[in-house]
């Protein structure tokens, strides 16, 4: 089977490297450049988009953030999964708090901000602190403004309203702060006949914004099934094929839905190692009309994502347990370069594990991989 994969990154890149083995074929478009690429290889194959839609027999996505002309055309192909609606619901905030609200699913109270006296008004219905994120291509944390106290309101309300009269698409989502215990993400697949398979819940930690570390969360089967019945809800609301992640944050044994990505997440890279099937391959499996299999847990696994770094020692190689995966993309200041997944019989040995490789790792590179170990 022939698959075309919207976005050529690193998420394209391990989805050929699990699809391999079952022999299906797997290019990339890179939509910036709007070329098609091998996905592995990043090799220009230098037909149109329009041909490798003809070519393919399954369209998916790695990202969200696509043009929506692109989104329709290929949803006019008849072979695209999950299919835009789900692609758009992941790319909008508005479109996800929507799909949220209307699937009965908690989320962090919120008003759709566009002028002054609606940001006025949403401190005065929600209450401080706040958190301000833009609707569109947001990720990272970037897009993403706080706001603790009322006389930081006009200086802030400022620099928004600069950044949505440079984009007449923007909008803002003003979120109430939750002052959550800890972000855990359930990542799972629905295939065409509504067969959902989900992994254990992760719990992620993140520096800056960004992700840093994701480890398999100790959580209640009460908890792990809080979490699959909003899966369920959610999947099933948009008739998904495909892998499905959702993040939460926890508060006191609940969970709100932080946000959604209708694709394959970096908080479930762990499962290459410590799953029976991975997040890459289950999402193909999904796609192309295969049985999911198991997802089930075969190994403790803590997986570390690299920003900004082309090299590691190669000593962290000796250690047993631990794979490494480069991404093959150029360096740049806080870029997801790789990850490291890191597995063990049981957590007693996985943290013995983590300590052997803090003291290889450049520190700086690393920060807070300390404070992670003290929690794990
Ligand atoms: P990513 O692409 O890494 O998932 P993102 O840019 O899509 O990030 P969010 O996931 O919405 O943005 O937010 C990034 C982080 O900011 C969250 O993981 C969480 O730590 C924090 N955060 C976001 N919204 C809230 C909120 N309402 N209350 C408290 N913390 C929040
Ligand atoms: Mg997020």
């Amino acid at each position: 089977m022939k698959i075309l994969v919207l976005g050529a990154g690193q998420l394209a890149r391990m989805m050929a490297l699990a699809g391999t083995p079952l022999n299906l074929q797997i290019n990339a478009y890179d939509v910036n450049t709007d070329t098609i690429v091998d996905a592995i290889s990043q090799q220009a194959i230098g037909r149109g988009l329009a041909t490798a839609i003809a070519d393919a027999d399954i369209i998916t996505a790695e990202f969200e953030h696509i043009p929506l002309p692109i989104l329709e055309q290929c949803q006019q192909s008849g072979k695209f999964l999950p299919g835009a609606e789900a692609i758009k619901a992941g790319g909008d905030r508005r479109i996800e708090k929507q799909l949220l609200d209307n699937a009965g699913v908690k989320s962090a109270e919120y008003a759709i901000v566009n002028t002054e006296a609606q940001f006025k008004q949403a401190i005065t219905d929600l209450g401080l602190p706040l958190v301000f994120k833009s609707a569109l291509a947001g990720y990272d944390g970037k897009g993403q403004w706080r706001l603790k106290t009322t006389e930081q309101a006009a200086v802030l309300w400022q620099e928004i309203a600069d950044f949505l009269a440079a984009d007449p698409k923007q909008a803002i989502v003003a979120e109430k702060f939750v002052p959550f215990q800890r972000e855990v993400s359930l990542i799972g697949a629905r295939d065409a006949n509504g067969n959902i398979s989900v992994y254990p819940l992760t719990e992620n930690h993140h520096v800056n914004g960004v992700l840093s570390t994701s480890v398999i969360a100790e959580a209640t089967t009460a908890l792990q099934q809080q979490a699959e019945q909003v899966f369920t809800k959610l999947a099933n609301s948009l008739n998904y094929v495909g892998v499905l992640a959702i993040e939460f944050f926890e508060v006191n044994q609940q969970l709100l839905v932080n946000e959604i990505a209708p694709r394959v997440h970096n908080s479930g890279h762990w499962t290459q190692q410590g799953a029976d099937v991975c997040q890459f391959q289950l999402h193909l499996r999904a796609i192309c009309g295969l049985p999911l299999g198991s997802t089930d847990l075969i190994r403790p696994t803590l997986m570390i994502n690299i920003l900004g770094e082309d090299s590691l020692p190669n000593e962290i190689l000796a250690i047993s347990g631990l794979q490494l995966h480069w991404y093959g993309k150029s360096k740049r200041p806080g870029r997801k370069m790789g990850h490291i997944n890191l597995s063990a019989v049981n957590k007693t040995e996985l943290k013995h594990k983590f300590n052997q490789l803090i003291d290889l790792l450049p520190a700086a590179a690393f920060p807070q991989l300390t404070t992670m170990l003290e929690q794990l």
